[in-house]
């Protein structure tokens, strides 16, 4: 290997075992930290061939802490970071442990965008493989909707290029399936021409929350897909920009983000100020500082447990249970929100890719977030009981990357119809289940070489 392997007792393997989500610990035999697709290659041979349980960490980000396993190898993408713009064909490649920043970087310098997530610090890998929802969702679809090629290091230790061309069932597989089916060493995106955007939160107090979900559920879906908006419950930070009236204040709002014409953004956003909020700090600003809005609120290495559900409507009742429970947000960090899976993302068929929930409107995700290992126990019950609360009025399943480790019913309910197909993909490329750190598809048992009397 050109990069180095971290064992137990290196310099850099305990840094190399942090996650994003600090409420998981594991304890890999060793770490790869791949400096090429040549080193990528050679540890999946290993990892093969020495019976190994193996894991690959893209951004670390998986809340189910999917970038680590316990007492095997690890494929650790994030020396993987080159990004390439090619600003004529509108396209860009991307290294398979690029974090969206970096991206957000690269782009922005020729005024274009990747549809891509709500932070800057999420990995492209994992964020990818699942969707990929974001502030430009309702314009330029999912993040897969904007994929052309991957880079593909199998089971076997071959690579391929999956593309609407080449290894099809693949390239439809990975649009959704998550890691199942191989390491993606490279992503090519199509870019989109997004440079200023008009985006913020508005905010208003939480006693209004029925009132303005009532507003949001029939707006969103009726305003232009150049206009995103993302509903969440939140405390309002004790910093700036907010003022300090509102310090501290269990609130509930939109996060904006508007990419159409400059000047039809004030009679756009009219109808939001009518609704006399709070604060309306929305304002044109770069699209990578608003994809950076929330990472100093997040840092890594906060007690996160997340649970989710995809939904089609938004009813008086389940309006109802939301708010009763955004009463009781267990921590300044907790948080709730209401992604937008319509517009654009619509116009793609739920067998078209294998994300199969094309026909829900929202992907709603309860959050429980704090930087105290003490608070771990409060924030997951609420999380739990706030989904439980919930879940009956939800389409089923949920999106893959807003999953705990919730077992097989759940990610087959995730995936629908859609489930046999990957099935029988995951039974292709990966028959003996090597990639199984991550919403496994649990492919048919292999049968036992025939043996000759
Ligand atoms: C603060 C925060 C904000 C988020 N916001 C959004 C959002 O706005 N929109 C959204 O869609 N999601 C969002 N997510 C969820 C996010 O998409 C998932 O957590 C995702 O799994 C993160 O990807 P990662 O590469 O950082 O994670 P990792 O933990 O490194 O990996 C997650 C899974 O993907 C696999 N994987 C990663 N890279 C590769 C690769 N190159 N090849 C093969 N498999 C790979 C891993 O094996 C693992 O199974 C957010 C998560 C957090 C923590």
């Amino acid at each position: 290997m050109r990069g180095p392997l971290l064992r137990p007792g290196d310099a850099d393997y305990e840094q190399a075992c942090q996650l994003y989500n600090a409420m998981i610990h594991k304890r890999p035999a060793m770490v790869a930290r791949c400096a090429d697709v040549a080193d990528v290659i050679a540890s999946v041979n290993f990892a093969r061939e020495q019976g190994l349980a193996l894991a690959v960490r893209g951004g670390g980000h998986s809340g189910a802490g999917l970038g680590l396993v316990d007492d095997g190898l690890v494929i650790d993408l994030s020396h993987l970071r080159d990004v390439r713009v090619d600003p004529e064909a509108r396209t860009v490649r991307v290294a398979g442990g690029c974090v969206w920043g970096d991206v957000d970087h690269a782009t922005h310098a020729f005024g274009l965008a990747v549809p891509s997530g709500i932070i800057s610090t999420t990995g492209v890998g994992g964020l990818t493989l699942g969707g990929g929802t974001g502030h430009l969702t309702r314009r330029f679809g999912l993040t897969i909707d904007n994929l052309l090629a991957v880079d593909v290091v199998l089971a076997d230790g071959r690579l391929v290029t999956a593309s609407a061309e080449r290894h099809t069932d693949l390239f439809w597989a990975v649009r959704g399936g998550g890691g199942n089916f191989g390491v993606v060493t490279s992503f090519l995106f199509r870019a989109h021409p997004v440079g200023i955007v008009v985006g913020g939160p508005t905010l208003w107090p939480l006693d209004r929350a029925a009132e303005v979900m009532r507003w949001y559920r029939e707006f969103l879906p009726a305003a232009p897909e150049d206009l995103n908006g993302f509903f969440a419950f939140m405390t309002v930070p004790p910093a700036p920009p907010f003022p300090e009236s509102l310090h501290l204040q269990k609130m509930c709002g939109v996060v904006w983000c508007y990419t159409g014409a400059p000047a039809r953004a004030d009679a756009l956003f009219a109808p939001v100020k009518a609704l006399k909020p709070a604060l309306h700090g929305v304002q044109p600003m770069p699209y990578p500082m608003l994809q950076a809005a929330f990472d100093g609120l997040y840092p890594p290495g906060l007690q996160w447990y997340w649970r989710a559900d995809f939904v089609r409507e938004l009813s008086d009742e389940a309006i109802a249970r939301h708010v009763e429970f955004a009463e009781r947000l267990p921590t300044m960090h907790s948080t709730m929100h209401l992604y937008p899976v319509d517009g654009a993302a619509h116009r793609v068929g739920p067998h078209d890719t294998a994300f199969r929930f094309r026909d829900a409107r929202w992907s709603q995700v309860m959050v429980g977030v704090d930087p105290s290992p003490e608070r771990a126990a409060d924030i997951t019950a609420w999380a739990k009981d706030y989904w439980d609360a919930v879940h009956p009025y939800s389409a089923g399943g949920a999106y893959v990357n807003f999953m705990m480790d919730e077992g097989q019913d759940r990610v087959r309910a995730t995936y629908g119809d859609n489930y046999a197909r990957l099935l029988a993909v995951k039974n292709r490329y990966d028959p003996t289940n090597l990639f199984s750190v991550n919403q496994n598809i649990q492919p048919d048992p292999v049968p036992p070489p025939h043996v000759a009397h």
